[in-house]
Protein backbone atom coordinates (compact mmCIF):
# COMPACT_ATOMS: atom_id res chain seq x y z
CA UNK A 1 0.00 0.00 0.00
CA UNK A 2 1.57 3.36 -1.08
CA UNK A 3 0.60 5.33 2.33
CA UNK A 4 0.69 2.71 4.79
CA UNK A 5 1.33 4.07 8.43
CA UNK A 6 0.80 7.88 7.32
CA UNK A 7 -0.74 10.13 9.07
CA UNK A 8 -2.30 12.38 6.02
CA UNK A 9 -4.41 15.66 7.09
CA UNK A 10 -7.21 16.82 4.07
CA UNK A 11 -9.01 19.82 4.34
CA UNK A 12 -12.13 20.26 2.60
CA UNK A 13 -12.75 16.59 2.89
CA UNK A 14 -16.78 16.29 2.91
CA UNK A 15 -17.30 16.15 -0.45
CA UNK A 16 -16.43 16.35 -4.11
CA UNK A 17 -12.17 16.10 -4.61
CA UNK A 18 -10.84 16.03 -1.03
CA UNK A 19 -13.94 13.64 0.29
CA UNK A 20 -12.52 11.46 -2.71
CA UNK A 21 -8.90 11.70 -1.91
CA UNK A 22 -9.78 10.77 2.00
CA UNK A 23 -11.21 7.72 0.79
CA UNK A 24 -8.49 6.71 -1.31
CA UNK A 25 -5.82 7.92 1.14
CA UNK A 26 -7.00 5.49 3.73
CA UNK A 27 -7.52 2.61 1.06
CA UNK A 28 -4.01 3.12 0.13
CA UNK A 29 -3.15 2.57 4.10
CA UNK A 30 -3.05 6.21 5.41
CA UNK A 31 -4.67 7.55 8.77
CA UNK A 32 -6.59 9.92 7.67
CA UNK A 33 -7.47 13.12 9.42
CA UNK A 34 -10.49 14.76 7.14
CA UNK A 35 -11.98 18.00 8.10
CA UNK A 36 -14.13 20.33 6.59
CA UNK A 37 -16.44 22.99 7.55
CA UNK A 38 -19.67 21.50 6.88
CA UNK A 39 -20.59 18.11 8.38
CA UNK A 40 -19.36 14.26 6.89
CA UNK A 41 -19.64 10.79 7.95
CA UNK A 42 -17.47 8.45 6.20
CA UNK A 43 -17.65 4.53 6.34
CA UNK A 44 -13.86 3.67 6.58
CA UNK A 45 -12.58 3.66 10.33
CA UNK A 46 -9.03 4.57 8.96
CA UNK A 47 -10.82 8.39 8.20
CA UNK A 48 -11.32 10.56 11.53
CA UNK A 49 -13.31 13.56 11.00
CA UNK A 50 -12.85 16.83 12.19
CA UNK A 51 -14.88 19.94 11.90
CA UNK A 52 -12.84 22.05 11.32
CA UNK A 53 -12.93 25.79 9.43
CA UNK A 54 -9.63 26.54 7.61
CA UNK A 55 -9.69 30.37 8.84
CA UNK A 56 -10.23 29.45 12.59
CA UNK A 57 -6.44 29.60 13.40
CA UNK A 58 -7.58 28.86 17.34
CA UNK A 59 -9.33 25.32 16.55
CA UNK A 60 -6.03 24.57 13.66
CA UNK A 61 -3.82 24.73 16.42
CA UNK A 62 -6.01 22.41 18.89
CA UNK A 63 -7.19 20.38 15.98
CA UNK A 64 -3.19 19.85 14.99
CA UNK A 65 -1.79 19.28 19.14
CA UNK A 66 -4.64 16.59 19.46
CA UNK A 67 -3.80 14.81 16.09
CA UNK A 68 -0.36 14.91 17.31
CA UNK A 69 -0.98 13.62 20.62
CA UNK A 70 -3.20 10.79 19.49
CA UNK A 71 -1.61 9.86 15.94
CA UNK A 72 2.16 10.86 16.77
CA UNK A 73 3.02 12.47 13.74
CA UNK A 74 1.84 13.91 10.45
CA UNK A 75 3.10 12.94 7.70
CA UNK A 76 1.28 14.68 4.92
CA UNK A 77 -0.99 18.15 4.66
CA UNK A 78 -3.50 18.18 1.73
CA UNK A 79 -4.47 21.76 1.04
CA UNK A 80 -7.78 20.83 -0.39
CA UNK A 81 -10.32 23.33 0.96
CA UNK A 82 -11.62 25.72 -1.45
CA UNK A 83 -14.12 28.10 -1.96
CA UNK A 84 -15.36 30.29 -5.21
CA UNK A 85 -17.28 33.56 -4.97
CA UNK A 86 -17.58 34.51 -8.81
CA UNK A 87 -18.50 37.98 -10.58
CA UNK A 88 -16.60 40.63 -12.71
CA UNK A 89 -14.65 42.76 -11.05
CA UNK A 90 -16.44 46.36 -11.15
CA UNK A 91 -19.78 43.78 -8.85
CA UNK A 92 -17.11 41.46 -6.64
CA UNK A 93 -18.23 42.47 -2.98
CA UNK A 94 -15.23 43.31 -0.75
CA UNK A 95 -17.09 40.68 1.48
CA UNK A 96 -16.65 38.18 -1.69
CA UNK A 97 -13.06 39.08 -1.98
CA UNK A 98 -12.23 38.81 1.19
CA UNK A 99 -13.98 35.44 2.09
CA UNK A 100 -12.31 33.83 -0.62
CA UNK A 101 -9.24 35.28 0.22
CA UNK A 102 -9.58 34.18 3.81
CA UNK A 103 -10.27 30.03 3.04
CA UNK A 104 -8.44 29.89 -0.14
CA UNK A 105 -5.12 31.67 0.42
CA UNK A 106 -5.20 32.55 4.14
CA UNK A 107 -6.36 29.19 5.14
CA UNK A 108 -3.45 27.39 3.22
CA UNK A 109 -1.29 29.86 5.31
CA UNK A 110 -3.12 28.89 8.69
CA UNK A 111 -2.85 25.20 8.15
CA UNK A 112 0.43 25.02 7.07
CA UNK A 113 1.87 27.08 9.50
CA UNK A 114 0.42 24.73 11.98
CA UNK A 115 1.38 21.25 10.52
CA UNK A 116 4.84 22.22 9.62
CA UNK A 117 6.80 22.52 13.02
CA UNK A 118 5.65 18.72 13.49
CA UNK A 119 7.42 17.78 10.07
CA UNK A 120 10.40 20.41 10.52
CA UNK A 121 10.80 17.77 13.64
CA UNK A 122 10.31 15.03 12.13
CA UNK A 123 12.31 16.25 9.22
CA UNK A 124 10.04 14.80 6.77
CA UNK A 125 6.87 15.79 5.10
CA UNK A 126 4.92 16.03 2.17
CA UNK A 127 2.29 19.46 1.62
CA UNK A 128 0.46 19.44 -1.03
CA UNK A 129 -1.92 22.58 -2.12
CA UNK A 130 -4.49 22.85 -4.83
CA UNK A 131 -4.18 25.83 -6.56
CA UNK A 132 -6.23 25.67 -10.48
CA UNK A 133 -5.59 26.55 -13.81
CA UNK A 134 -7.45 29.57 -13.36
CA UNK A 135 -4.42 30.36 -11.12
CA UNK A 136 -1.80 30.08 -14.02
CA UNK A 137 -3.85 31.32 -16.93
CA UNK A 138 -6.82 33.24 -15.03
CA UNK A 139 -10.44 33.24 -15.63
CA UNK A 140 -13.61 36.07 -16.12
CA UNK A 141 -15.50 36.33 -13.51
CA UNK A 142 -13.07 34.83 -10.67
CA UNK A 143 -10.57 37.96 -10.13
CA UNK A 144 -10.77 36.76 -6.16
CA UNK A 145 -10.06 33.09 -6.86
CA UNK A 146 -7.34 33.51 -9.32
CA UNK A 147 -5.54 35.53 -7.02
CA UNK A 148 -5.73 32.91 -4.38
CA UNK A 149 -4.89 30.00 -6.62
CA UNK A 150 -1.53 32.30 -8.19
CA UNK A 151 -0.92 33.23 -4.37
CA UNK A 152 -0.74 28.73 -3.85
CA UNK A 153 1.87 28.49 -6.40
CA UNK A 154 4.16 31.00 -5.16
CA UNK A 155 3.34 30.08 -1.23
CA UNK A 156 4.38 26.30 -2.54
CA UNK A 157 7.56 27.20 -4.49
CA UNK A 158 8.45 29.31 -1.34
CA UNK A 159 8.00 26.61 0.87
CA UNK A 160 9.64 23.88 -1.21
CA UNK A 161 12.65 25.98 -0.63
CA UNK A 162 12.09 27.03 3.40
CA UNK A 163 11.37 23.55 4.34
CA UNK A 164 13.97 21.80 2.62
CA UNK A 165 16.70 23.76 4.49
CA UNK A 166 19.34 22.19 7.52
CA UNK A 167 18.73 18.86 6.46
CA UNK A 168 14.74 18.18 6.14
CA UNK A 169 13.16 16.65 3.51
CA UNK A 170 9.86 18.19 3.59
CA UNK A 171 8.58 18.44 -0.63
CA UNK A 172 6.04 21.01 -1.19
CA UNK A 173 3.81 20.82 -4.49
CA UNK A 174 1.05 22.11 -5.96
CA UNK A 175 -1.97 20.17 -7.77
CA UNK A 176 -3.74 22.54 -10.75
CA UNK A 177 -6.79 20.87 -11.97
CA UNK A 178 -8.90 21.80 -14.79
CA UNK A 179 -12.53 21.72 -14.87
CA UNK A 180 -13.07 18.34 -12.46
CA UNK A 181 -17.11 17.42 -11.80
CA UNK A 182 -17.72 18.05 -8.28
CA UNK A 183 -20.14 19.92 -6.09
CA UNK A 184 -18.14 23.02 -7.01
CA UNK A 185 -18.98 22.97 -11.13
CA UNK A 186 -22.28 22.23 -10.55
CA UNK A 187 -22.98 25.74 -9.82
CA UNK A 188 -21.33 26.71 -13.51
CA UNK A 189 -23.72 26.61 -16.41
CA UNK A 190 -23.53 23.29 -17.94
CA UNK A 191 -22.94 25.30 -21.55
CA UNK A 192 -20.11 26.44 -19.87
CA UNK A 193 -19.10 23.09 -19.11
CA UNK A 194 -19.23 21.40 -22.57
CA UNK A 195 -17.16 24.46 -23.46
CA UNK A 196 -14.30 23.57 -21.27
CA UNK A 197 -14.89 19.99 -21.64
CA UNK A 198 -14.68 20.73 -25.56
CA UNK A 199 -11.27 22.90 -25.48
CA UNK A 200 -9.64 19.71 -23.03
CA UNK A 201 -7.37 18.02 -25.61
CA UNK A 202 -9.08 14.65 -23.78
CA UNK A 203 -12.78 16.36 -25.07
CA UNK A 204 -14.49 15.46 -21.43
CA UNK A 205 -14.40 16.87 -18.14
CA UNK A 206 -12.22 15.74 -15.00
CA UNK A 207 -12.97 13.16 -12.27
CA UNK A 208 -12.39 13.81 -8.47
CA UNK A 209 -10.42 10.50 -8.52
CA UNK A 210 -8.39 11.87 -11.10
CA UNK A 211 -7.18 14.73 -8.77
CA UNK A 212 -7.12 12.65 -6.28
CA UNK A 213 -4.73 9.74 -7.95
CA UNK A 214 -1.96 12.88 -8.01
CA UNK A 215 -2.59 13.94 -4.76
CA UNK A 216 -2.01 10.31 -3.36
CA UNK A 217 1.30 10.16 -5.63
CA UNK A 218 2.69 14.05 -4.30
CA UNK A 219 1.77 12.42 -0.51
CA UNK A 220 3.66 9.01 -1.06
CA UNK A 221 7.15 8.68 -1.07
CA UNK A 222 7.25 7.57 -5.06
CA UNK A 223 7.52 11.45 -5.34
CA UNK A 224 10.62 11.23 -3.05
CA UNK A 225 12.41 13.66 -5.53
CA UNK A 226 9.59 15.75 -7.06
CA UNK A 227 9.34 19.26 -4.95
CA UNK A 228 8.31 23.13 -5.79
CA UNK A 229 6.39 21.57 -9.07
CA UNK A 230 2.54 22.85 -9.97
CA UNK A 231 1.19 19.58 -11.62
CA UNK A 232 -1.80 20.17 -14.48
CA UNK A 233 -4.87 17.68 -14.05
CA UNK A 234 -6.68 19.38 -16.82
CA UNK A 235 -6.97 17.03 -19.77
CA UNK A 236 -4.74 19.25 -21.46
CA UNK A 237 -7.05 22.30 -21.21
CA UNK A 238 -3.70 24.59 -20.95
CA UNK A 239 -0.39 23.65 -22.99
P1 LIG B 1 -16.20 21.10 -3.28
O1 LIG B 1 -16.88 19.86 -3.73
O2 LIG B 1 -16.99 22.35 -3.10
O3 LIG B 1 -15.39 20.75 -1.97
C1 LIG B 1 -14.76 21.72 -1.20
C2 LIG B 1 -14.91 21.35 0.25
O4 LIG B 1 -14.24 22.36 1.03
C3 LIG B 1 -16.39 21.33 0.70
O5 LIG B 1 -16.62 20.16 1.46
C4 LIG B 1 -16.49 22.57 1.55
O6 LIG B 1 -17.42 22.47 2.58
C5 LIG B 1 -15.10 22.67 2.12
N1 LIG B 1 -14.82 24.00 2.66
C6 LIG B 1 -15.30 25.19 2.21
N2 LIG B 1 -14.86 26.18 2.99
C7 LIG B 1 -14.10 25.61 3.96
C8 LIG B 1 -13.41 26.11 5.08
N3 LIG B 1 -13.43 27.42 5.37
N4 LIG B 1 -12.73 25.25 5.88
C9 LIG B 1 -12.72 23.92 5.59
N5 LIG B 1 -13.40 23.38 4.57
C10 LIG B 1 -14.06 24.22 3.75
O7 LIG B 1 -15.04 21.51 -4.31
P2 LIG B 1 -13.99 20.64 -5.14
O8 LIG B 1 -14.30 20.86 -6.56
O9 LIG B 1 -13.86 19.27 -4.59
O10 LIG B 1 -12.68 21.51 -4.83
C11 LIG B 1 -11.56 21.04 -4.08
C12 LIG B 1 -10.39 21.94 -4.40
O11 LIG B 1 -10.09 21.85 -5.80
C13 LIG B 1 -10.65 23.43 -4.14
O12 LIG B 1 -9.50 24.04 -3.62
C14 LIG B 1 -10.95 23.98 -5.51
O13 LIG B 1 -10.68 25.36 -5.61
C15 LIG B 1 -10.01 23.14 -6.35
N6 LIG B 1 -10.32 23.08 -7.77
C16 LIG B 1 -11.49 22.52 -8.19
C17 LIG B 1 -11.76 22.48 -9.55
C18 LIG B 1 -13.03 21.88 -10.09
O14 LIG B 1 -13.26 22.00 -11.31
N7 LIG B 1 -13.86 21.25 -9.29
C19 LIG B 1 -10.85 23.02 -10.45
C20 LIG B 1 -9.67 23.57 -9.98
C21 LIG B 1 -9.41 23.59 -8.64
P3 LIG B 1 -18.94 22.98 2.35
O15 LIG B 1 -19.43 22.26 1.14
O16 LIG B 1 -19.63 22.60 3.61
O17 LIG B 1 -18.82 24.46 2.13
Amino acid sequence: MRLQDKVCIITGAGSGIGRTAAELFAKEGATVIACDVGDAVYDDPKIHFYKLDVTDRAKIAEVVKEVVEKFGKIDVLVNNAGITRDALIQKMTEEDWDRVINVNLKGVFNMTQAVVPYMLEAGKGSIVSTSSVVGIYGNIGQTNYAATKAGIIGMTKTWAKEFARKGAKIRVNAVAPGFIRTPMTEKVPEKILTEMAEKASLKRLGEAIEVANVYLFLASDESSYVTGQVIGVDGGLIM
